[in-house]
């Protein structure tokens, strides 16, 4: 057997002849509340029919004859042991027992009868066919053998005795056709409840129903579940509206439908979701060669009224295997495609087990990170960022640590991922933004003569989206009495330019504060021109791996010079980040990088370390690395230095 035929062994459902509709199997816990309801309504028969024997001139014993017939029904249908099927049966057949005994007791009349239709209707709640199949036996049988057998106990005319399967057919033909009209109803609800309403594809009920009951795979072949994700449709609905996006949604939906075999199966999950069931495949290499083809297919434009729009898509494969149920193998799909999206989208990936630990490992992270900013185990360090004309620390670089209780000191590349991907990055930046602002207030009151010291807080692209940043920028300026001047904060390009729309407003008001905004590791990002002129920074940090790199390779000396200029021409001021050496220094310093931060001027360390090398800069590691530069004692831009010239 393959491993997806295997998959079999998970098929739920009851057997049941072909001609009868199957179904969906009512979830237990659903179930069981109607199966309740139901039996109550049973239970609610026995003295009301017993009062209306009475009332109606039985005598006492004739009565409890009558209501035992439900009774007994009633009973069983409450013994838990008992499996569904059994408990439903007991239930209906007892409910369309009352509803004879009803007809009994009112000597035949015909309003009596209507009661086997509300029954009929109730039992459509069980959303199975052996309630009425049962109901439509009872009555043929009691209509057609009782009716031969003893004539008078079924009907009261001479004519109808003589005829009993004339008036089994008639009353079995009503009850059919009343089942048939709730069975209808019943199926199309549930119908319209497994399609998804934009596209008319199965929604992820329907698809997980059906991985459920996948049929079996023929020998050496599997099945296989593909996760699509649009990589770009929140732009084009954000674009050009979310009629344009539906139709788009719409016409992808087409496309992809045209693509499949026959026996695949194609469902939206929502959004920009969709997953495939691709059957009776070789293995990984035929369901990527698939994904493959669905993936360029879905790549051509696609014209929507007069907008031509491209789209492209991330997705993940997941192999059915004998141990994976349908949950699990569209959840290993989904953990797939977020692997395809991780590695920048528009292409296929497979799903592997360690795709599912760093999903449990990112869970725990999380889970971690909640009780680690309620327990306050984050720290700040501050790495200095010294002047290279006066070579005094004018400023530090708030970066965070967490102080983890088994792991010791974490570094944030362990994460603010995470921190970020779960939406915990805005408490947590809130609070480095307090503690920073803190503590540089701290360190200025203790020196009050001196030039006041700065800090630079990192914002991550989440924080940069949260519309209450500003507030809280201003909250903790006006909390810790910091001049606005005083706060820098570091933002990357491409923080913004995900969405520039939303965050150039953000920027503006936090410039109107009076903070200033620096562009980190510039170099590395789009480092579009445009954009650099549109956005109000007023510094830029050019990142360590060209500073690192400066003496091995010219080129990047060239860079560093070309945007040490740029930002000056746009009268932004530039920190160089990551300076290791002296020669690295003393080329930035005749570059006229106006700042420094790096390893060689002071690591990231606890506030307490940075205040002794604030206070005694000369004591420090400082005046080691920077007694050999000359102090620049005024225009910093007149000599045109460049690296070679230095080498
Ligand atoms: P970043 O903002 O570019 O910070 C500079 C990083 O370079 C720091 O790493 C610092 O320790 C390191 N560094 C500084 N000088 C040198 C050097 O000379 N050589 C080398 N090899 N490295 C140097 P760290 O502290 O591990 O931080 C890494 C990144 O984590 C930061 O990069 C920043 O993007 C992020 N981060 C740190 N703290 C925060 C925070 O509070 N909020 C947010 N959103 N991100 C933060
Ligand atoms: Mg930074
Ligand atoms: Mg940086």
């Amino acid at each position: 057997m393959t491993k997806g035929a295997t998959m079999l062994s998970k098929v739920q459902g009851s057997r049941r002849p072909w001609f009868l509709p199957e179904g969906r199997r009512l979830p237990d816990e659903v179930w069981a509340q109607r199966h309740r309801g139901l039996t109550f309504l049973l239970w609610l028969h026995v003295p009301a029919l017993f009062g209306f024997a009475l009332f109606r001139g039985y005598d006492v014993a004739t009565a409890l004859e009558q209501i035992s017939l439900i009774a007994v029904p009633a009973a069983v249908a409450l013994v838990d042991k008992l499996g569904r099927n059994a408990r439903s049966s007991a239930t209906s057949i007892g409910l369309v027992i009352g509803a004879s005994v009803l007809v009994h007791i009112s000597g035949g009349s015909i309003e009596a009868h209507f009661q086997f239709f509300v029954i009929l209707a109730f039992l459509t709640l069980y959303q199975a066919w052996l309630p009425f199949l049962l109901a439509l036996l009872y009555v043929v049988g009691e209509h057609g053998i009782v009716g031969a057998i003893d004539p008078r106990a079924v009907y009261n005319n001479p004519a109808d005795i003589a005829q009993p399967w004339k008036w089994a057919a008639i009353h079995g033909g009503f009850v059919l056709a009343a089942s048939f009209a709730n069975v209808l109803s019943w199926r199309l609800t549930e119908q319209e409840a497994l399609h998804d309403g934009l596209t008319g594809l199965p929604n992820r009920a329907s698809l997980l129903d059906a991985l459920e009951k996948m049929p079996p795979s023929r020998p050496h072949r599997t099945s296989a579940v593909l996760f699509i994700d649009l990589d770009n449709f929140k732009d084009a609905n954000d674009a050009f509206g979310h009629d344009v996006g539906d139709a788009l949604l719409i016409a992808l939906a087409h496309r992809l439908q045209r693509h499949l075999r026959t026996g695949d199966l194609l469902a939206r999950l929502g959004g920009d979701e969709f997953a495939i069931v691709v059957n009776d495949i070789s293995g990984v290499d035929e369901a990527k060669a698939v994904a493959e083809r669905l993936l360029s297919a879905l790549e051509e434009p696609v014209c929507v009224g007069d907008v031509t729009l491209g789209a492209c898509a991330s997705m993940g494969i997941a192999l059915a295997d004998e141990s994976t149920s349908g949950a699990d193998l569209l959840r290993n799909a989904d953990l797939a495609m977020y692997e395809a999206k991780r590695d920048g989208g528009a292409r296929v990936a497979t799903y592997r087990p360690t795709l599912h630990s760093a999903a449990v490992r990112r869970t725990e992270l999380e889970a971690e990170l909640r009780v680690a900013l309620a327990e306050e185990q984050f720290v700040l360090h501050y790495q200095p960022i010294v002047d290279l004309a006066t070579h005094r620390i004018v400023g530090t670089e708030a970066l965070i640590r967490w102080q983890h209780p088994t792991q010791g000191l974490l570094a944030p590349a362990e994460f603010i991922t995470a921190a970020e991907q779960s939406g915990l990055i805005v408490p947590l930046g809130a609070w480095v933004i307090r503690t920073a602002c803190k503590q540089t207030a701290t360190w200025q009151k203790s020196e009050p003569d001196a030039a006041p010291i700065t800090v630079a807080v990192n914002l991550s692209p989440r924080q940069l989206l949260d519309r209450t940043l500003v507030a809280t920028v201003a909250e903790a300026l006006h909390d810790t009495d910091l001049d606005p001047s005083s706060l820098c904060l570091e933002i990357t390009e491409g923080s913004v330019i995900k969405d520039f729309d939303a965050t150039m407003p953000t920027l503006h008001a936090l410039r109107t504060l009076g903070v200033s905004l620096a562009l980190d590791d510039f170099g590395t990002g789009y480092s579009s021109l445009s954009y650099l002129k549109q956005l109000p920074v007023t510094s830029v940090k050019i990142d360590r791996s060209f500073v690192g790199d400066l003496e091995a390779n010219a080129n990047n000396g060239q860079i560093v010079l070309a945007i040490i200029e740029l930002a000056h021409a746009l009268g932004m001021s530039v920190t160089a980040e990551g300076a290791e050496t002296v020669q690295q220094l003393a080329a930035l310093k005749a570059m006229r990088s106006d700042m420094a931060q790096g390893y060689l001027l002071g690591r990231p360390m606890p506030p307490t370390d940075l205040r002794a090398t604030i206070m005694e800069p000369e004591a420090g590691p400082l005046s080691d690395c920077l007694f050999e530069l000359p102090i620049q004692a005024a225009g910093r831009h007149d000599a045109a230095v460049t690296t070679n010239e230095q080498d």
